[in-house]
């Protein structure tokens, strides 16, 4: 990975520093609930990350996929872990962790699903004017078409795991890919994979029967 593609630390740090918009707050505040044994690391980066951007210059921060997300933040986006807080009150689903209740009322299987093959989604009520915000369901051994982005696709793991071909992803951590990365994730073995996927861009497939199908998708 180079300094041109955004990083998990990349995300905390932004995170901490209350600069991520809605959709991205919400992965990476998954993600810390999921893996608290990353909250050590969030907790140094909230103690002086915000310093540390603010002294960045702009040339600094221009480069990059990184700068490509900053640029697009809104500067009075509310950090999601502060958001709808004693909301949600209501029987959860147990696969649904904290920061994900004010957006996933009740049960999971409640949510409007959308079945395509082996993948399904349900949209969650986010604004979508820059970002998609998908639950996305993969059955146990199935895969994802091949596909690449023009832009990003952030994804967090809430439940079984997927391989992509470039990394191995359990429950809570999170996937970073762009228009470098060319993909096909299939979910684990023996059990369906959960995640939670927010991208600012249509995906690409890449397979072989990509020139076909990719003016009929939509996510
Ligand atoms: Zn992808």
């Amino acid at each position: 990975m180079t300094s041109e593609h955004i990083n998990v630390d990349d995300l905390l740090l932004a995170h901490a520093a209350g600069r991520l918009p809605e959709p991205v707050g919400l992965v990476v505040a998954t993600h810390l609930a999921l893996a608290p044994q990353r909250l050590a690391t969030y907790r140094e980066y909230e103690a002086f990350g915000g310093a540390m951007l603010e002294e960045l210059s702009p040339v600094e921060l221009s480069a990059g996929a990184f700068d490509r997300l900053m640029a697009r933040l809104d500067d009075d986006a509310e950090p999601i872990t502060t958001r709808d807080a004693g909301r949600g009150r209501a029987a959860h689903d147990p696969d649904v962790p904290a920061p994900l209740r004010p957006y996933v009322r009740g049960r999971l299987a409640d949510l409007p699903w959308k079945h395509y093959g082996s993948v399904s989604e349900a949209k969650l009520p986010l604004d979508e004017s820059v970002y998609r915000t998908r639950l996305i369901l993969l059955k146990a051994g199935k895969a994802v078409p091949k596909h690449t982005h023009d832009g990003q696709e952030i994804t967090v793991v809430l439940k079984g795991a997927f391989n992509d071909g470039i990394g191995h992803y359990g429950r809570g951590e999170i996937a970073i890919a762009d228009a470098h990365v060319d993909h096909q994730p299939v979910a684990e073995a023996g059990e369906d994979c959960l995640c939670l996927t927010v991208t600012d861009a249509p995906l690409r497939l890449t397979g072989t029967f990509s020139r076909f199908l990719n003016p009929f998708l939509r996510f």
